[in-house]
């Protein structure tokens, strides 16, 4: 699938430092989650380059921050606009090592395009304040300053948004990063690299470091335990969070993290029901389940529950799995064979306590090894693998409940906290429920959330910080109080 890029020079293969291209001691494979096929083999750097680059960015600092917001957001813009202009190919590479329908592929380009637009002007508003004196002889005043050389260390289901949503305030902001993408997916963040390079990005501003997934260890460790880098931003399961949480409390880093969910999206009996099919179905299925937003648990007041399993069934018969390269294929792979297994894991242990198995519930036949059907489970129960933890695969369990206060109960018992949808078109119930949600987003009468204008994050063991909107360059900036006496 790679041979048909329109600009080959975006497949690149070497990882970035200090502006150059480095090769690194060794490689890893990428393959195509759909077929297996080698696509690249790519540098897999260490320690001693991720210290390069922390030398790299930290260089790069005065100058970058000294630059007015302006001229910085012009670089930014000039990027956005190359992300746009190939999206053709950052799609099609996209698609050949993630495994989402191309259609997809190409909406993330312009959505991971969004965030850099958005913080390249977002970073033209970085305000400080003058604080009313109490003192006749004294001014107060609050700068707004870059927090130095950042780190990112982000994920696979989204390659190339999860690094703009990340980079972008950052650079926005004056601060240089160090990106250390995921393993499975390091083409397309080089290719969006090449287009910085291209963009006029100053050498050192932004560098990313590809590894395997035992280098990738390693080279977290040395970013986490640098004094150098101020902020560290993850993306990933709540489990590698904690870890890096661990490693970079010797340096009091400051730390932004989305981290895992389990998402309850709940269908109350005077929901539109058509609408809560469909918005379920875009919920669960988007990028074969992969997304830390998907639905995870379904809950169905019991009025409609038969009515409502009805239309998503009917829906999910609408679903074509496939090649993500192929013609109208809305549901890919699972990134890799574990994947699978998890699925697998959840949906037997579903069914032997209890669950109905409506449609799906195996591997698809005829198709590679990694893809799973689009499957739904009714009759589902709080025991559960499914209720408890996230599935991260196109499968969608269906609880039923009584009242509103089950819902409500039922949809916070989790540690997680980051996405919750509900649909019903009550007011006050909107206006109740919505409060009640212990989740840091809550969809109403949607399944889709995400746009770079507003704050995505979570809450409990989901992690810490916002990304995107307004709030989400504040964590690249530091508050520095000025006192001036003798006045
Ligand atoms: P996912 O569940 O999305 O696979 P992970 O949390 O395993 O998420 O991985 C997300 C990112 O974190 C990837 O870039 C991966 O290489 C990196 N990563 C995984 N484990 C560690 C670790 N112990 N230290 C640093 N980075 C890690």
């Amino acid at each position: 699938p790679l041979q048909a890029l329109n600009d080959a020079s975006l497949l690149k293969t070497q990882a970035l430092i200090n502006g150059e291209w480095v090769s690194g001691k060794s490689t890893f494979a990428v393959h195509d989650p759909a077929t297996g096929a080698l696509l690249a083999e790519v540098a897999n750097l260490g320690e001693s380059d991720t210290e390069a680059a922390i030398a790299a960015a930290n260089n790069a600092w005065g100058p970058w921050r000294s630059k007015p917001a302006k001229e910085r957001a012009a670089i930014l813009l000039r990027w956005q606009q190359l992300l746009i202009k190939h999206a053709d190919d950052l799609a099609r590479i996209m698609t050949a090592e993630q495994g989402k329908p191309l259609a997809e592929a190409k909406g993330e380009v312009s959505y991971g395009a969004s965030f850099i637009d958005w913080f390249a002007e977002e970073g033209k508003r970085v305000y400080g304040e003058t604080i009313p004196t109490t003192d006749a002889g004294k001014r107060y005043l609050v700068l707004k300053q870059s927090i130095g050389v950042c780190a990112a260390i982000t994920p696979w289901n989204f390659p190339i948004a999860m690094i703009t949503r990340k980079v972008a305030p950052a650079l926005a902001a004056g601060c240089p990063v160090v990106i250390k993408p995921a393993e499975a997916t390091p083409l397309s963040a080089l290719a969006v690299a090449e287009l910085a390079q291209r963009a006029g990005m100053p050498a050192g501003v932004l560098n990313v470091l590809t590894a395997d997934s035992q280098q990738s260890i390693a080279i977290g460790k040395v970013l986490c335990a640098s004094d150098v880098v101020r902020h560290l931003s993850f993306t990933g399961s709540t489990e590698v969070g904690r870890i890096l949480m661990q490693q970079c409390a010797p340096t009091i880093k400051k730390l932004s993290l989305e981290l895992g969910g389990n998402a309850p999206f709940i269908v109350f009996d005077d929901a539109d029901l058509d609408s809560a099919a469909e918005g379920a179905l875009i919920s669960k299925y988007r990028n074969a389940g992969q997304t830390c937003v998907c639905a995870n648990r379904i809950y169905v007041q019991a009025g409609v529950y038969d009515a409502f399993l009805e239309k998503l069934a009917t829906k999910v018969a609408g679903l074509k799995l496939g090649n993500g390269f192929d013609a109208g294929v809305t549901v890919g792979p699972l990134i890799e064979p574990a994947a699978v297994e998890k699925v697998e894991t959840h949906v037997a242990d579903a069914l032997a306590l209890g669950a109905r198995l409506v449609t799906g519930g195996k591997r698809a036949e005829g198709l590679g090894a990694q893809f799973y059907e689009p499957t739904i489970l009714a009759d589902a129960s709080q025991q559960m693998l499914c209720a408890r933890e996230e599935t991260f695969g196109p499968v969608a369990p269906v609880f039923r409940f009584q009242t509103e206060a089950d819902a409500i109960a039922l949809a916070n018992s989790t540690e997680f906290g980051l996405a919750s949808y509900f649909y019903s078109r009550d007011i006050g119930r909107i206006f109740r429920v919505g409060e009640a949600l212990e989740y840091g987003m809550v969809g109403i009468n949607t399944g889709l959330i995400s746009t770079a204008e507003v704050p995505f994050g979570g809450v409990k063991q989901s992690g810490l910080g916002r990304e995107g909107g307004r709030q989400g360059i504040e964590d690249y900036v530091e508050a520095k109080y000025l006192c001036l006496g003798d006045i």
